[in-house]
């Protein structure tokens, strides 16, 4: 038995399903979670000691790679100094100051400690904002866990194939009305309605929880008519896409800005950071200086700030964006070669450091239906192909995949080796 085996059946004493996010336990895609020790760089090590090249990234946190040394130190810095107060510290200015400098439309910005409490956070004031109570998302899109947001979701809850949670309240889940991905008429449609009564569309600029899709040219400039329309709150959910996409977030890469945008992930380097912000007359509805609640003990964690810092500043400084494009779409454009090569029908998506893995026929998938007609038992024999190859992919067709910076040709040539042993295999 490896040691991902014995430490799996352990977990599952004290642990609901032997994990503490769903997605780890790769009920999508069979077989024992992997447990890991140490990441350096691309790699990570598991518990038997066998080295991967790592395409999920903590989830998209570590766009540097793994143990980034001067986060590391950051943090290192920092821990001797105590590990939180509860009261204001003069880093959390640095952050918020460099966080509205690198995202174009975002004047102030709150800190909270994850991308779910940063998006109900986002939704209240929204609601607060405008004095109206419904939201609109996109099926498929996922945007953390609060009540409001868990209505035909993705991510975990897709593969799971529960996208709408037992526990939400009816009364609540009424209030979010959950429309097509990609589809701008589907939501003018929705608008000519009930338009006036929507506090704010909610959306993922690029779709990360239903694998990876773009949008679609238009629908992204055509949420934020309608919203200019109908007094709506635009908000982009940039958890995933904040500083992956381009260094100003797809807001950025698509010209189109957003009155909120909700931050996580690579905003804590890997520790439990997400934030939230936008215009400042919709920001200062919040407390203390506004009416709309909200609040956090660990909010502006000085580790937290000094590792999202460090991290930020090196994007800044680094400039990576345009050799990560190009090593991603290396990536992606080698595996439908590969994939060609042995007859498997598969397409690929990229923006920036995040792609998508698709076993169908189209060319490009565009919409929620088009990702959830994916081969997904396809998609399972080629995840533990890889993962016998030492190649860890995300354990579910459902999310998006990561490059980091790390990444470099010889990890990426030979992930497409190991892609080609599994694409014939899969074909034999
Ligand atoms: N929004 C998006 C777009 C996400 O991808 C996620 C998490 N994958 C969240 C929100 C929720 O973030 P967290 O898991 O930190 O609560």
């Amino acid at each position: 038995m490896s040691r991902s085996e014995s430490l799996f059946q352990a977990a599952q004493a004290h642990i609901p399903g032997g994990v503490n996010s769903p997605v780890r336990a790769f009920k999508g895609v069979g077989g024992t979670p992997v447990f890991f020790k140490r990441g350096e760089g691309p790699f990570l090590f598991d518990e038997d000691d066998r080295r991967y090249i790592d395409y999920i990234g903590s989830w998209g946190p570590m766009l540097l790679g793994h143990a980034y040394p001067p986060v590391i130190d950051a943090v290192r810095a920092a821990l001797d100094n105590g590990l939180g107060f509860g009261a204001p510290t003069a880093i959390e200015t640095d952050m918020a100051d460099l966080v509205c400098e690198l995202v174009p439309s975002m004047d102030m910005v709150r800190m909270v400690s994850s991308g779910t409490e940063a998006t109900m956070s986002a939704i209240r004031l929204a609601r607060g904002f405008t004095g109206r109570d419904k939201i609109v998302k996109f099926e498929g899109c996922y945007h953390g866990h609060s009540d409001s947001l868990l209505v035909k979701a993705g991510s975990g809850a897709l593969t799971l194939g529960e996208p709408n949670s037992p526990g939400v309240p009816a009364a609540l889940a009424e209030h979010t009305i959950t429309l097509n991905f990609n589809d701008i008429d589907n939501v003018r449609a929705t608008f000519a309605e009930i338009g006036d009564q929507v506090a704010c569309i909610i959306v993922e600029p690029v779709a990360g929880n239903m694998n990876c899709i773009l949008p679609k040219e238009g629908f992204l400039e055509g949420l934020r008519d309608v919203c200019d329309q109908y007094g709506s709150v635009l908000i982009f959910d940039e958890v995933m896409t904040g500083f992956r996409v381009a260094l100003g977030g797809a807001q950025e890469m698509f010209n189109v800005k957003p009155d909120l945008t909700t931050l996580g992930k690579i905003i804590g380097g890997g520790l439990p950071v997400g934030a939230f912000g936008g215009k400042r007359e919709i920001m200062e509805h919040i407390a203390p200086l506004g009416p709309v609640y909200q609040a956090g003990t660990l909010s502006g964690n000085p580790l937290a700030m000094a590792a999202g810092l460090a991290m930020l500043t090196a994007l800044k400084e680094d400039g990576i964006h345009e050799s990560l494009s190009a090593k991603t779409e290396y990536l992606t454009q080698g595996l439908e070669v590969m994939a060609k090569r042995h007859g498997i029908p598969f397409t690929t998506s990229a923006a920036g450091g995040m792609f998508g893995l698709f076993f169908t026929d189209k060319d490009v998938v565009s919409s929620f239906a088009d990702a959830t007609a994916c081969d997904t038992e396809m998609f399972g024999k080629f995840f533990h192909g890889m993962l016998d190859e030492g190649i860890y992919l995300a354990p579910s067709a459902f999310e998006a995949g990561f490059v980091s910076d790390a990444h470099s040709e010889a990890e990426l040539d030979a992930t497409l080796a190991a892609a080609d042993r599994v694409f014939a295999t899969l074909a034999g």
